[in-house]
Parts: C-alpha cells; structure tokens; sequence
C-alpha cells in the first residue's frame, strides 16, 4: 500500500460519520425562533449540491488527494431536488432566511436551475421570499449566468484568488485561464446576479501580493471583494498558520494605496469586516476566520450533498437527514428532529482554537469534514 492509498482510506470512511437523528415522540410544530446552547437562532443554510469539481485549488481539494483515484459519491447518494427542496422548506419554517448553494462546484450539478426555481418558490413564515445565493468558481458562469437569474437566483459569489494568469492556473491547479473567470463575472454582472461578491482566499507567499492587483480591479466595479484568511478547513490541505495572512495586514495594505472607512454589518452574524472607499470606489472586506472568531454570532447550519447536517464547518459528524427522508417520516417529525438537533448545537470551533497555540487544534485535524463535501 502507498502513502497514497493510506492518506485516502480514513477519509473515505470519515466523511460519513454521522449519526441518525432522534425524532421526539411528543413534538410542537416550529416558530422559527430557534436558539441554540449559546442562545444562537437558525437563519443560514448552506446546501452543497455536489461534492465534485472541476478545479484542484491546493487549500481545498489537494490534487494529489483528490486524484483518479478518488471515490467522489455516487449519484444514489445525493439527495434529490425534491428532497432538497422539502428539507429547505423545513429550515425555512424553523427561522431559515437565507440559502447558499454551493459544493464542490455547484454549477457541475445538472439542471441545478430546476432546484433554484424550487428554492425561489419559497417562504418565510412572514411571507417574505428567501434571500438565494450561490458560491462559484466561475469556470461556467458565462455559460450560465442568464438561465440562472431567469430561474430565481438573486446574487451570486465568484472565488477568484488571482489576477496575474500564471498564479491563477497555478492556484487552480487544472491551468484554468483567469480571462474565462473573468467573462463569467461580467456575464453575472449584466444578467444582474447583484451584489456581485467576489472572494479571494489570500495564502502567504502563494498570492499575497495578488492583493492589490484585485483591489484595483474591482473598485468601481459593483462587485465587492472580499479578502478570506486561509483557514484549517478538512484534513488534506496540509494548513500552517505560518501561511495565513492576517486580516489586519490584508487592511493594512489596502490602506497604504487608499483612503478607506469602516461600516457597519448588513446584519448580525454577518462574516465580513467592510470598508468603503472613500472616493466612493466602492466596497471591500475581509473576513478573518482564523485570527477573529465570529462563533458568537454563527447562525448557519450546513448540509452536505447527501443530506448530513452539520453545525459547523470544521465539525467531524453530521446528522444523516436523508435517512429520515427516506424512511417515511412525515414533515413534522422531520421538523422536531431538527429542532433537537439546533437546540442542543454548542459548536464554537475557532473561539476554542484563538485560545490555543498557534498551530493547535482543538479537535482531532483526521476527523474533520472537507469543505468540498459541505461546502464553503
Ligand atoms: N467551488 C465553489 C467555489 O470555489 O466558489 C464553491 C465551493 S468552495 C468550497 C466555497 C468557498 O470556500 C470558496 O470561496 C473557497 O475559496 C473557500 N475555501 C475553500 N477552502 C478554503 C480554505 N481552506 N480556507 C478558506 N476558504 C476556503
Ligand atoms: Fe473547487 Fe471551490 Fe474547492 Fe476550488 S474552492 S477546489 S473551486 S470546491
Ligand atoms: Fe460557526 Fe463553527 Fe465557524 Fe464558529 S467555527 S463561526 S461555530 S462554522
């Protein structure tokens, strides 16, 4: 057996660690105001649609990990529109806001616009529609970006973590041209897939001086970037902190070319720090996962492609809810089971990590999930 092979095995078992959820035998329909442990409502969900991509960004799908070899899931295993459909209508009555598609890449999944137009359809208890977005890297947005608006999707976010070609391809790890990213975002932009974020994960000594290259473009574009600090997602990438550029120097440096002022979050929970230019250039953030913990505000829950909910994203177990989906249990007894779930969630990954070394984990790295299995 090869290091390889060894390397794959545990993660293949792993990633399906989960358990089935207990359904209450007495059960109240939800009010959507859920809280948790910490007191935290449920307001964002995140639902991977595949667990494949056609790009190999080193900090989430380590090409010599996820190589021919690997065993993406089979189609059996993803859960169904429908199915999807009727667990989001679930979480929306339990207080459920707003929805992230995302993956792997969310746009390899077939007739994804069929699922949109599902979500779309959606209420809140108060009668408002959902607020339905999705994160991209872009490879097939200018193909898509039209039928994905005519289908109800509101705004999207597009990762690009370079503009310079050469550390484009590298980073992306399939020599995939920058130029193609960047006809996808104008495409979204003129189909008005709007606000328009783009998300640039920033690695020490990889990228960094991509910074204000990307700054310079996107002022005065309508799009807003935002800087991602590197962070110890899943167990294959192989993270040092010594790679994280801290979101204090990434703002640092944007302020020794602009003039910037802080503003205030959209909403509670919100991940990002942002800024405006001064010269009204526009909008720009940074979101510090690793050197600014934001647990006290997480109100998102995350479900996998099949169907295992997680309630955080450097969580080592899901709640298999497919395997209520497919047992006969009605929508409320689904329902109660997920309330259980939030209210027993105590999950607070990165405030336990600030108070640990720098390097220290304070969960077992082997154990945790993939980003490309939950989604970002
Ligand atoms: N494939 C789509 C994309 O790249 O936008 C959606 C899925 S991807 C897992 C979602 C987001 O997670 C992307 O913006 C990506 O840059 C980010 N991401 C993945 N691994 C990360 C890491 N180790 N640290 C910070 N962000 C990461
Ligand atoms: Fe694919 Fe997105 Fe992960 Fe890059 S970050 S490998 S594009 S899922
Ligand atoms: Fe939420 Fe977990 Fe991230 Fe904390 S570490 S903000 S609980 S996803």
């Amino acid at each position: 057996m090869t290091d390889k092979s060894t390397k794959i095995i545990p993660l293949a078992d792993l990633r399906y660690a989960s358990r089935v959820p207990t359904v209450p035998a007495r059960f109240l329909a939800p009010t959507g105001l859920l809280g948790d442990t910490l007191g935290r409502p449920l307001r964002d969900l995140r639902i991977s649609v595949t667990d494949r991509c056609n790009f190999r960004c080193n900090y989430c799908m380590p090409s010599e990990i996820f190589d021919k070899n690997y065993t993406f899931l089979p189609q059996s295993s993803l859960l169904s529109f429908e199915e999807i459909s009727r667990l989001a209508k679930i979480f929306v009555a339990h207080g459920v806001e707003k929805i992230r598609l995302t993956g792997g890449e969310p746009l390899l999944r077939k007739n994804l616009e069929v699922l949109i137009g599902m979500l779309a359809r959606l209420q809140t208890p108060a009668g408002k529609p959902l607020d339905i977005t999705l994160t991209t890297n872009g490879s097939l947005l200018a193909r898509k970006a039209r039928s994905l608006k005519d289908a109800g999707l509101q705004r999207v976010t597009v990762s690009l973590d370079a503009l310079d070609d050469a550390i484009f391809r590298r980073m992306n790890d399939v020599d995939f041209p920058v130029a193609d990213v960047l006809k996808g975002i104008d495409a979204a932009q003129q189909a008005g897939l709007a606000p328009l974020k783009i998300n640039m994960v920033v690695k020490r000594g990889t990228n960094d001086d991509q910074i204000l290259p990307m700054a310079r473009h996107f002022r005065h574009s309508g799009a807003v970037l935002r800087f991602i600090e590197y962070m110890d997602v899943g167990a294959t990438n192989g993270w040092r902190m010594d790679e994280v550029l801290p979101s204090s120097q990434v703002i640092e440096r944007l302020r020794a070319e602009f003039a910037l002022v802080a503003i205030d979050p959209n909403h509670s929970g919100e991940t990002a720090e942002r800024w405006h230019y001064l010269d009204g250039g526009g909008e720009v953030g940074v979101i510090s996962s690793v050197t600014h913990a934001f647990c006290g505000e997480c109100n998102r829950a995350r479900l996998s492609t099949e169907g295992k909910l997680f309630l955080c994203l450097f969580a080592s177990q899901g709640h298999d809810l497919r395997a209520l989906l497919r047992s006969q249990h009605d929508d409320e007894q689904i329902a109660a089971a997920i309330g259980l779930i939030w209210q027993a969630r105590s999950d607070r990954y990165s405030e336990l990590r600030a108070g640990l070394p720098p390097d220290a984990s304070p969960a077992s790295a082997a154990k945790r999930v993939e980003m490309s299995y939950i989604g970002g």
